[in-house]
């Protein structure tokens, strides 16, 4: 496969761009060789600078549920774009989407819109800070919740894919606030409040973890936290910025019946533009400015470029059927992938919660971030650039989730099965 002018603009990248890339992710470290330059996308296919085609299990990370440009998504962008890009003031459109987000998750009264998933967490944290006048934060080793300072400490995602533990230019004084659980351990964290539940303003987790790959939380796992969180008049956070009306309309919370104090989402709400968003309970919100004194804004919030699209993406979601489609395409990728990883005797755990799935390279169960590091990096090393190949793209790294969408079809599902034949042939040499 020739992949020239990748590598040509890759170059040209590194020297204007730190690492030649705008979020260290998309950088191929964890699987060597030069990054991907995209020139278009449609439906399940992703073309790159030298005319390859790829069948994209990334979907931007989280967002693409109905796949690149859909027609009904590329339309409502540009209705709006010809009636201005942004306004800074309200439009209808704001109250659409929030109507949307608010019928669908169950804890959600009122929703905040912000620009990315960071901004959403950070903004989440502060209101929790605000709210308790308590200053400590507790999430789970592997979980990460974007780039903001007090989240920085043994996250997943990106931090995971390149050894970083803690980062350089995080105050320690914020670091020291921020406490590292094992995820799905609830003695631990039992134990901590135990002993600081009243110095605790907030829990954070993703309710079904996606940035150490997909670690599905065990069972009443999260019901504790709710139950923990609650005892301690701590606030219970879900960061649902990839589970968000990925795994069911209402996102996790809806799935497994527990309903957090305040929701983080992203990604999917913003129909492939940039959009975060927070919400919770009336009195929850009511103590972000201008009613209350927690301060948050931003000039592009609510862009209506950004509510257009998401509107359309969330219609599109309501439509009857279309998890049940999710599940079907997805389950059959996965028990495909599973039976090839056994009749060729290779090591594997896969994960999988709707549309959202993992193939770990490791003998070991996957329950935590300790059980995700056992895996073999250079295996799936291997495993990638065998994919590549055969015109499979996923994530370049064994620490990031893969995602089905709904136009993914039956047809490509069987294609990505036979590369992935040959992909782990290749790999296990
Ligand atoms: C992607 C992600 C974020 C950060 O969102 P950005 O839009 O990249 O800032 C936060 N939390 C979770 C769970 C995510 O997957």
């Amino acid at each position: 496969m020739n992949r020239d002018n990748s590598s040509r603009l890759f170059s040209v990248a590194r020297k204007v761009m730190p690492g030649g890339v705008n979020s260290p992710v998309r950088a191929f470290n964890a699987v060597g060789g030069d990054p991907l330059f995209i020139k278009s996308a449609s439906g399940s296919r992703i073309t790159d600078v030298d005319g390859n085609e790829f069948i994209d299990y990334v979907g931007s990370w989280g967002p693409l549920i109905f796949g690149h440009a859909h027609p009904q998504i590329v339309s409502a962008i540009t209705r709006q774009a010809q009636l201005g890009t942004s306004y800074g003031a309200s439009t209808e459109l704001e109250i659409q989407l929030a109507e949307k987000i608010v019928r669908a998750v169950p804890s959600v009264e009122v929703v905040r819109m912000v620009n990315s998933g960071t901004e959403a967490v950070m903004s989440a944290l502060r209101l929790a800070r605000g709210i308790t006048g308590r200053d400590k934060i507790v999430k789970f080793a592997g979980c990460y919740h974007g780039h903001s300072d007090s989240l920085l400490v043994r996250a997943g995602s990106g931090l995971a894919s390149l050894g970083i533990p803690e980062c350089p230019g995080v105050v320690s004084s914020l670091a020291e606030k921020t406490v590292n659980l094992p995820f799905n351990n609830i003695e631990r964290v039992r134990e901590l409040f135990a002993k600081e539940g009243k110095k605790i303003a907030a829990l954070i987790v993703e309710p079904i973890a996606g940035n150490m790959g997909v670690v599905p939380p065990t069972p009443g796992f999260l019901e504790s936290l709710r139950e923990v969180t609650r005892e301690a008049d701590a606030l219970l956070i879900f960061d649902e910025v990839i589970t968000g009306f990925r795994v069911a309309l209402g996102g996790a919370q809806k799935l497994f019946g527990v309903n957090p104090d305040i929701t983080c989402m992203g990604k999917i709400i913003g129909g492939g533009l940039p959009v975060g968003a927070y919400g919770g309970s009336r009195e929850v919100m009511d103590h972000i400015s201008p009613i209350g004194p927690v301060y948050q804004a931003g000039t592009l919030s609510g862009n209506p470029l950004a509510m257009a699209a998401g509107n359309e993406m969330l219609d599109l979601l309501s439509r009857n059927g279309i998890y049940e489609t999710l599940e079907r395409k997805s389950k059959k990728l996965c028990e495909g992938l599973r039976q090839h990883a056994e009749a060729l005797g290779v090591q594997a755990q896969f994960t999988r919660v709707g549309s959202m799935f993992s193939m770990f390279f490791t003998d070991q169960k996957i329950v935590d971030f300790e059980t995700v590091k056992s895996c073999d990096t250079d295996f799936f090393k291997r495993y990638f650039n065998g994919l590549l190949e055969e015109g499979i793209y996923i994530a370049p790294s064994q620490f990031e989730a893969g995602f089905v969408s709904a136009v993914h079809s039956d047809e490509e599902i069987n294609l990505t099965l036979e590369a992935n034949r040959k992909a782990l042939a290749v790999a296990r040499g």
